[in-house]
C-alpha cells in the first residue's frame, strides 16, 4: 500500500522508499548544519518525508545556492 506522502509533491509512495533530508548527513559539502538551514526556510524538517524525485530536486537545488553562497 502506498501509504507514505511526499511533503513536496504531494504524491502518495511506497513507505520503504521514503527519502528524508538525513541523507544529507552523508554529504560532504555543503555541511549537515548548512543543510538543515536551508531546509528549515523551506519548512522542511529531518522527520518529513520526500519521494526520490523530489529528494533529487533539493540535492540538486540545495548544491546550486550552496555554491552561490560561496561566491
Ligand atoms: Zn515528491
Amino acid at each position: 500500500m502506498k501509504n507514505a506522502q511526499c511533503k513536496k509533491c504531494l504524491n502518495k509512495f511506497y513507505e520503504k522508499e521514503i527519502y528524508t533530508i538525513q541523507q544529507f548527513q552523508y554529504r560532504e559539502e555543503p555541511s549537515y548544519k548548512w543543510s538543515m538551514r536551508f531546509f528549515e526556510k523551506l519548512g522542511i524538517n529531518e522527520w518529513d518525508s520526500l519521494c526520490e524525485k523530489c529528494m533529487l530536486f533539493y540535492s540538486k537545488e540545495s548544491d546550486k545556492k550552496w555554491k552561490e553562497s560561496k561566491i
